[in-house]
């Protein structure tokens, strides 16, 4: 209660803007009812830019910060997460040969038009998105003040789409404008070249320019590297589909299987016990991902190495109640396949993008892992896929058919993120979700490559870089 009293919108605005040092910033402040124009000219800061081919693309420059418009909410960055998905695109590294080996396309630009410009030749800021303070707002900002702590979230929630009215706010329509040609550019480097933000996002720099439909305001004094983590795209994606209900309602006492334990899949784990399941089988080649596994929540780990062919048995014979008589409660269906198979099934394993210097799994396309994620699911289960992976996926017929398994998939594991992100937040201020064991690499900005690497090897569970 005395701490609810202490942390208020004000109590933070306060703490900026002494730390802003600007009477014009608290001017702005204090505008309740409209937001006075904010023009920040000639800022400097530090950004990891990415350009060119190969390694060594991404190099650590200062930019000159673009005045603040319209929509734009300029975001001082406290931590931005080292999302695995961006490894290719910061360090420069090759996918190891792969049967159907394609590009994976950016996330909610499956369908979009060819560009024009080419994404590797723009000076780009990598990430997509972090944790922060609020210094500067466009004038027609209304979601957010000068000195909010905030989210800029992977993925938008404008609240007025067609979609996020039929409450897919996970497939908003800012989606569908995150090409290379639809990037704006925020800031100049010294000889004049426009530097840009993946996605509109960026976060691998001191400041995020967002505009406010992926800026969500939260409220919370915890340490910033466990708050870049609970609002970081891999455990607001492995919360989402466990908790948001955006996509499914996983049921008290249900069994869940998570193919997958990068930090999507620590999240999903952890999402899954304080959603109240009570069978949690978390599957990860990687012994050190198992045993945080079995820390966080789980109640199984298995390797599928260790298991080979018989992965999807296994799962079965973990979920079958006591009983397989009818008319008793039994779960085993009918014995058209032995055991029952995982109410629930959260596939977050995905394609290798480098090879492993931990152990590796069976197929480095992710297409094998998820193929078994669906067989493993129950008779009128719910399978929720987030991995991006190299290839297509090929199903028993039959069972696509008549096997009543309901396949989701979306963004953010179906997060909706102006209602789910602040209610992550304070499942981390009540200690409900671990941020620490899963931040296990957490870098200054100096250092953001060295934490890369760890990422793109696999060994550590996940980085987070800190900027403030
Ligand atoms: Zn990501
Ligand atoms: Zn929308």
């Amino acid at each position: 209660m005395s701490k609810k009293r202490t942390l208020s919108r004000r109590s933070l605005l306060r703490a900026s803007a002494a730390a802003a040092g600007g009477a014009a910033v608290l001017a702005q402040a204090g505008t309740a009812l409209g937001q006075a124009p904010a023009v920040v000219t000639q800022r400097r800061f530090k950004a990891w830019i990415s350009r060119g081919e190969g390694p060594g693309r991404t190099t650590l420059q200062e930019a000159t910060l673009r005045p603040i418009t319209g929509r734009q909410v300029l975001v001082r960055t406290e931590a931005t997460n080292l999302c695995y998905t961006l490894v290719p695109a910061v360090l420069g590294l090759a996918a190891p040969a792969a049967p159907a080996a394609q590009a994976a396309p950016a996330p909610g630009a499956l369908a979009a038009p060819p560009s024009r410009r080419r994404i590797n030749d723009m000076a780009v800021i990598q990430g997509h998105g972090g944790v922060g303070v609020v210094e500067a707002v466009g004038p027609d900002v209304r979601r957010v003040q000068v000195g909010d702590r905030v989210c800029v979230s992977g993925t938008p929630h404008c609240g007025a789409c067609y979609r996020c009215l039929r409450g897919r706010s996970d497939m908003c329509q800012f989606l569908s404008a995150i090409g290379p040609d639809d990037l704006v550019a925020i800031a100049d480097l010294a000889d004049g070249t426009p530097v840009y933000e993946n996605s509109h996002i960026g976060g691998l720099a001191e400041v995020m320019v967002a505009f406010e439909e992926w800026v969500v305001p939260i409220f919370t004094t915890k340490p910033a590297a466990e708050v870049g983590m609970v609002c970081g795209c891999t455990s607001v994606a492995g919360l989402g589909a466990t908790t948001a209900h955006g996509l499914v309602a996983i049921e008290p006492a249900s069994s869940v299987a998570v193919v997958g334990c990068g930090p999507i899949g620590l999240s999903a784990v952890q999402g899954a016990r304080i959603a109240g399941a009570s069978t949690i089988i978390a599957i990860d080649p990687i012994a050190a991902r198992r045993k945080v596994a079995l820390d966080v929540g789980a109640t199984h780990a298995l390797d599928p190495n260790a298991e080979g062919d018989g992965l999807v048995d296994r799962v079965r014979s973990l979920t079958t109640w006591p009983t397989d008589r009818l008319w008793a409660g039994g779960r085993n269906p009918g014995g058209r396949r032995p055991g029952s198979g995982a109410d629930f099934v959260i596939e977050a394993a995905g394609a290798d993008a480098v090879t492993p210097r931990a152990e590796r799994g069976p197929d480095s396309t992710g297409v094998f892992a998820m193929q078994q994620a669906y067989r493993m699911t129950a008779l009128g289960g719910h399978l929720i896929t987030t991995g991006l992976i190299r290839g297509d996926i090929v199903l028993p017929g039959n069972l696509f058919s008549f096997g009543g398994v309901t396949h989701h998939s979306g963004q953010a594991g179906g997060c909706s993120p102006m209602r789910d992100i602040p209610r992550f937040v304070e499942l981390l201020e009540k200690n409900q979700f671990d941020a620490r064991s899963l931040a296990t690499a957490v870098v200054p900005l100096e250092r953001l490559l060295e934490g890369y690497e760890q990422v793109a090897y696999r060994t550590t569970i996940t980085g987070i870089m800190t900027a403030a």
